[in-house]
């Protein structure tokens, strides 16, 4: 028996190190995966569930590595979260995401906006509404397309989330509170924070029809009395679209609508919309 938990323990602690070794050789990777334009970006669709128009899109990070393929965002962002890397790579999110998709809008002659996701590091630089206004002007992206969105647990520091919002809202930007649902935080809690749109968490519409639906109907209502634009994430079947859509969800984002994809994908069914 002790002999077995030993060896469990062994077992254990080798793994351990394997993972972090990974980690070393994956960070190690990542330093050099911005120079070697190993990085880049897909977009998910955001679409108006009364006219099925594409509104927005939401900006995704990929990473293919040179030998190990595409990997994960779940699996990168944290390494690049704790290393510091996430900062020059989210900048070069925003940078690129605001002028593929200003050149989209040329294009397509469409106002469509886009949506990044901020990392908590990044929500902590003190220059983040300067780089955001810099990136504006660089890319010349009207600032009503751009929308960040940042997760309830950025939120936690009150003092800071208000005067770093209050900073990003002068700019005339959006702000998107992500994942909703999954955090500490209500909706009374978000009730003071100058937000835009709430994306409620895909666990949520999983529960669409068969399980507790009681919450999703409550925070959309809610939000919808907070003026809160809402979108529903991860959305897979038709029925779930449907549920959304009498409750009176705004957009839908999911696989139903679109994977994640390169932007010119994109334009060309914006493309095909308008010529039908
Ligand atoms: P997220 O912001 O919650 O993004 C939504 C994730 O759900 C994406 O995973 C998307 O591909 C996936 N998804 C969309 N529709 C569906 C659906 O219908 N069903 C299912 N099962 N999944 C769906 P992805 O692209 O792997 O990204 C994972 C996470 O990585 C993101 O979660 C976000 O937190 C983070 N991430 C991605 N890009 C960036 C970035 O540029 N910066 C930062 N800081 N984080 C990023
Ligand atoms: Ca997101
Ligand atoms: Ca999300
Ligand atoms: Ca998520």
């Amino acid at each position: 028996q002790a002999k077995h938990q030993i060896n469990r323990v062994l077992f254990y602690e080798k793994n351990m190190e394997k993972c972090s070794e990974q980690k070393m050789l994956l960070e190690h990777d990542l330093h050099k995966a911005l120079e070697n334009q190993e990085l880049y970006l897909d977009y998910q669709p955001q679409i108006d569930v009364r006219t099925g128009e594409i509104i927005s899109v939401e900006a995704l990070l990929r990473w293919k590595h040179p030998t190990k393929g595409i990997i994960s965002p779940a699996d990168f962002i944290p390494i690049a979260e704790e290393s510091g890397l996430i900062v020059p790579i989210g900048e070069w999110v925003l940078q690129q995401a605001c002028s593929q998709v200003k050149k989209c809008q040329e294009d397509c002659q469409l106002t469509i906006g886009v949506s990044i996701n901020l990392s908590i590091r990044q929500f902590f630089q003190h220059n983040l509404a300067h780089t955001v206004k810099r990136v504006l002007a660089e890319t010349q992206l009207h600032p009503a397309c751009l929308e960040l969105e940042i997760t309830e647990s950025m939120t936690m520091d009150r003092k800071h989330a208000v005067e770093t919002l209050c900073e990003l809202k002068e700019l005339g930007i959006k702000i998107a509170i992500d994942d909703f649902g999954t955090g500490y935080s209500s909706i009374a809690y978000l009730k003071d924070l100058p937000i835009d749109t709430l994306k409620i968490d895909r666990s949520f519409v999983m529960q669409i029809p068969t399980g507790d639906t009681v919450l999703i109907s409550m925070i959309i209502s809610l939000a919808k009395h907070l003026n809160l634009t809402i979108i529903a994430e991860g959305v897979e079947e038709e029925f779930q679209w449907e549920f959304l859509s009498r409750e009176g969800c705004n957009l839908i984002q999911g696989y139903l609508c679109g994977r994640p994809m390169p932007l010119h994908q994109i334009i060309e069914t914006i493309h095909f919309q308008q010529a039908a």
